[in-house]
């Protein structure tokens, strides 16, 4: 009976007595299997699993020929009366070379090595395919979560978008509001917590057969799904229950941007960057927790992105002027002060507005170079008001919060004094109230480093944001400056003007000046002058002017109305 765990011996020789003589040699080390020509040979490789082939030296290149062969060892017996034939053999693609007659430890061993280094080299080769194939998963993944990455995702939805024409798609953006305080705030493992977990809760309710989903980036998810299988409402509350069960206590909030995907050629990195586009505009309102991208969003990337091409440009060519802002003393009947707003006249898209390139500037840091232009030219607009008239009136500058991360700030300032001959109570900082709010225990420092050179501080925007009342005890500023939405509520809300009565006396107990900007009817003057209000910017007065329309007011100095 044949052992079934013998290994398979094939002798191809023609003459029976050297086959006899192998088999003698091996004995029961082998099943053998004999083949006396080379069809025979083939015939029997092509049919049964051989672990190993023993050959007369005349049927090593045809056996090579066969495709199957490449898989098994091949030894070929030489005459040893040959000197040539066991180089002759190698050549032919023997693997090894036994001489006859047979020694029968050596045919022995030699059979042996061969068997073994194969298995060896066949397991090597299992374990690199076996890398590859991890290694596009690991090319293809995130690691962290597992899911797809960011350019298998854009690979795979372009396919299932193109597979299944018919059928209408969301691309949804997904970021978390605060991430980076969470990661901060806690150990970072929280936050790969997090991440995870939004993974796997993406993973069960998209279902893998109609959709994708990624994450891209940081705290940036990416979801492909056929919009009739999604009610985004549920999906988003999932997710933040998913998440708020973690039990980090912190307030983590999930934010979708979703595009509609109209045109399923458009490449899938670009529909992502309009999901994007519409994530941005909702990012951080706690009302509004997705939002659909549409055209208009396109135009404004367009003009951002002539905003941050042209920049560069304006600044060298001149392009940024100050327009100047009358601040009405009302009991006075002065002007008390202006307030320097930056203006860009564009040489082909003409006047651009600052509410369109203030908040790129912020976003690109290109708001520090635009304030300390404005700032100079506030200087040499002060300088030149004393040289004509000899009088001076203070000017408020906007000091955006990308200035504080500047260390030479203060010596800037100070050298803008000194080169323009100014004293620091004639050009106000204005810092907006949400400043405050991101930074405040470096800002608060800094603003008392300002006061004591004598910088008026006012905080702008004042009740716009979040800051609490109560923090107003607390606050080393000079000015409050209310935000205008006061203002445009006076009218119709009760509340609005309480909380505008509480706000001015709060500041006068604390010894503060209020100005009240946005003001533009009379009847909204006549509130404030019955809550006792006396600083007024608005429309109501004057618009911002060109330097020389102001310094013609200020020539008059008289209020017209
Ligand atoms: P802001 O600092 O709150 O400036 C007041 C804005 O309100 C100005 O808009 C001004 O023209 C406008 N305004 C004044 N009175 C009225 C009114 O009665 N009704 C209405 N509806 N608006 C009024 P502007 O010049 O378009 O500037 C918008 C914002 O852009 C500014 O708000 C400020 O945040 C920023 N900005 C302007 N210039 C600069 C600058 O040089 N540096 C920095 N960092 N920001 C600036
Ligand atoms: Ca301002
Ligand atoms: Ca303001």
């Amino acid at each position: 009976m044949i052992n079934e765990t013998l290994q398979k011996l094939l002798i191809v020789d023609e003459s029976e007595n050297n086959r006899i003589a192998i088999k003698n040699i091996l004995q029961d080390e082998y099943e053998f299997v004999e083949a006396a020509s080379i069809e025979e040979a083939i015939n029997t490789i092509e049919r049964c699993t051989i672990d190993v082939v023993l050959a007369d030296l005349k049927f090593i290149s045809q056996l090579k020929d066969n495709d199957k062969i490449l898989q098994i060892p091949l030894i070929a017996m030489v005459d040893s009366s040959d000197v040539d034939a066991g180089a002759i053999a190698i050549e032919s693609g023997a693997f090894e070379v036994i001489a006859k007659p047979l020694n029968q430890t050596l045919v022995s061993y030699r059979i042996h090595n061969v068997i073994k280094h194969f298995k060896d080299a066949e397991s090597v080769q299992i374990l690199k395919d076996k890398q590859i194939i991890e290694m596009h998963k690991y090319v293809e993944m995130d690691a962290l979560t597992g899911l797809i990455n960011r350019e298998t995702f854009y690979k795979r939805a372009a396919a299932l978008m193109q597979v299944n024409i018919e059928t209408k798609y969301y691309i949804i953006y997904f970021d978390i509001s605060c991430f980076k305080a969470i990661n901060d705030l806690f150990h970072i493992e929280t936050g790969n917590l997090i991440l995870r977990t939004a993974a796997n809760y993406f993973r069960t309710v998209i279902d893998p057969k109609v959709g994708l989903c990624s994450r891209i980036e940081a705290d940036h998810f990416i979801i492909c799904v056929p919009q009739d299988k999604i009610d985004i409402e549920k999906l988003i509350i999932g997710l933040d229950v998913t998440v708020q069960a973690l039990g980090i206590g912190h307030n983590i909030l999930f934010y979708a941007g979703i595009y509609p995907v109209n045109n399923p050629s458009l490449p899938v990195d670009q529909m992502c960057d309009r999901a994007n586009m519409a994530l941005r505009k909702i990012k951080g309102n706690y009302m509004n927790r997705y939002a659909y991208y549409d055209a208009g969003m396109r135009e404004l990337m367009l003009q951002d992105q002539m905003i941050v091409r042209d920049m560069e440009t304006a600044l060298q060519e001149n392009q940024f002027s100050i327009f100047l802002q009358p601040i009405y003393d009302i009991k006075r009947n002065t002007i008390n002060s202006a307030e320097a707003l930056v203006r860009w006249f564009h040489p082909i898209n003409g006047m651009i507005s600052p509410g369109k390139f203030i908040p790129v500037f912020e976003r690109n840091g290109f708001i520090v170079k635009t304030d300390r232009f404005v700032w100079e030219e506030v200087c040499k607009f002060i300088q030149r008001q004393r040289e004509e008239t000899g009088e001076v009136t203070p000017v408020s500058v906007n000091v955006s919060r990308l200035n504080f991360y500047n260390l030479d700030l203060l010596e800037f300032l100070l050298g803008l004094l000194e080169r323009y001959e100014l004293e620091s109570w004639m050009l106000k900082l204005e810092i907006t109230e949400s400043a405050y709010m991101d930074n405040s225990h470096q800002l608060m420092s800094i603003i008392k480093v300002f006061r004591e050179e004598g910088f008026p501080v006012l905080m702008d925007d004042f009740g716009s944001g979040y800051s609490s009342l109560n923090m107003l005890k607390n606050l080393p500023v000079d000015v409050l400056k209310v935000d205008m939405a006061f203002v445009r509520e006076l009218e119709e809300s009760e509340r609005a003007y309480m909380i505008l009565k509480f706000i001015m006396n709060l500041a006068k107990d604390l010894g503060m000046d209020v100005i009240v900007e946005g003001v533009e009817t009379k009847k909204q003057l006549d509130y404030l002058v019955h809550l006792g209000a006396d600083k007024i910017q608005g429309y109501y007065f004057s618009k911002p002017l060109p330097v020389p329309e102001f310094k013609k007011l200020l020539k008059e100095n008289k209020i017209c109305k």
